[in-house]
């Protein structure tokens, strides 16, 4: 085993920890940011045709600035920050904010379309302490609609699957304006064999709306559901998300503003991208009070949403709330072609510990020693 594989397994252990670490405290607690999206740059070097979230001439956010909401996300208790764009490579000073995310004991992710990596950037963000990368990658070839292709990236997945000592996971989205949506099945293939995460999103319009998916978007959907097969995704178990490709709404509580923010180039927090002008307040002045309230407030989008993240963390709210019903909602039993007829050994472990049916003496103690072993006291 080399020197980079042998650095990469004991980071995934101790990442590994954090994220439980992460998930118990979601679980205990609905007063605090789970995930937060901040926008280091506004500025892209392309131009994918759907997207919304790019210019070509912004500067980055000042360091200094960036630092400051760093630190404001980790005093309002937030766990995991996602730096993003734009594109993130541009920004001069992202490492210097990625090791200002793990100084606070956060989760650091960034989002890149991965044109500027080289093996010199790929170990720059390695001594950054970079939890995780996500990738975007649209097609094969390149095309009008977007420049993410693998044709174009395959050499920065050979280095980051070499030198990366962080996460990778690439991201496709499927669904209407995407050219050749059997594109996403090779592309999750070549992730599977470099050894490399995969997930794929569903097209959305600027408000976060689904776009309706066709017969065969539908099919690569499944087709590469059926060929990843990890223990519990969240993406793989989300029952809203399977509704809306069966072209179905959801009924479900969006807690974006409190338990996700997403912090714009200028610093106001906002739902989420898709919802930006909304509450729109400044981070540096963003209360407890604002959490809780924006948490609890409805949101009209939400029976079309198709921002995964949110629903990941409202399905964990579900745990804590409702674990019974929320574990039949994630794990339907005897549901033909369902991935599971019971939730996996570590899910029910952490729901019976932080989010018990009947609380017992003897569980108190349990989770008194879980919240010791996991520095969460
Ligand atoms: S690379 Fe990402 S940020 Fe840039 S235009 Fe494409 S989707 Fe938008
Ligand atoms: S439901 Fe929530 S996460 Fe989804 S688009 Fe609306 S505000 Fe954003």
């Amino acid at each position: 085993m080399g020197l980079v594989a042998i650095r990469r397994a004991a980071r995934g252990w101790r990442r590994l920890y954090r994220e439980t670490r992460l998930f118990a405290q979601a679980l205990r607690s609905p007063h605090h940011p789970v995930f937060a999206h901040a926008v280091v740059t506004r500025r892209c070097n392309l131009a994918c045709s759907y997207c919304s979230e790019f210019d070509a001439i912004s500067k980055p956010v000042p360091t200094q600035e960036m630092l400051a909401r760093i630190d404001r996300l980790a005093a309002l208790g937030t766990t995991a920050v996602t730096l993003t764009g734009g594109e993130t490579l541009l920004h001069p000073d992202l490492e210097t904010t990625i090791a200002r995310i793990r100084r606070h004991g956060m989760l650091a992710v960034t989002i890149t379309n991965g044109y500027l990596l080289s093996i010199e950037r790929i170990r720059s963000l390695n001594r950054s302490g970079l939890d995780r990368m996500q990738i975007s990658i649209d097609n094969v070839q390149p095309d009008s609609v977007s420049m993410k292709s693998l044709r174009v990236l395959d050499q920065k997945l050979r280095w980051l699957s070499q030198y990366a000592e962080f996460q990778v996971h690439i991201h496709s989205v499927v669904g209407a304006g995407t050219a050749k949506p059997a594109d996403a099945l090779a592309i999750a293939r070549r992730a599977t064999r470099l050894g490399i995460g995969y997930s794929a999103g569903i097209v959305h319009d600027p408000s976060g709306r689904m776009q309706p998916l066709d017969q065969e978007s539908r099919d690569v959907i499944a087709q590469i559901e059926r060929e990843s097969k990890p223990l519990f995704s969240f993406a793989r178990h989300n029952p809203w998300r399977r509704n809306l490709i069966q072209g179905k709404p959801n009924d479900w509580h969006c807690p974006a503003g409190g338990r996700h923010l997403y912090v714009c180039e200028d610093g106001l927090v906002h739902y989420c991208m898709a919802q930006r002008g909304y509450p729109a307040i400044p981070l540096a002045q963003y209360t407890q009070d604002d959490i809780d309230r924006e948490s609890r407030k409805p949101k009209s989008c939400a029976p079309w949403c198709t921002v995964f993240c949110v629903h990941r963390i409202a399905l964990v709210d579900q745990l804590r709330t409702n674990p019974r019903q929320a574990l039949a909602t994630l794990f339907p039993s005897g549901e033909p072609g369902s991935a599971a007829s019971s939730p996996p050994l570590p899910i029910r472990a952490l729901t019976a510990l932080f989010a018990p049916d009947r609380p017992t003496a003897g569980g108190r103690l349990l989770r008194k020693a879980a919240l010791h072993l996991l520095s969460i006291d």
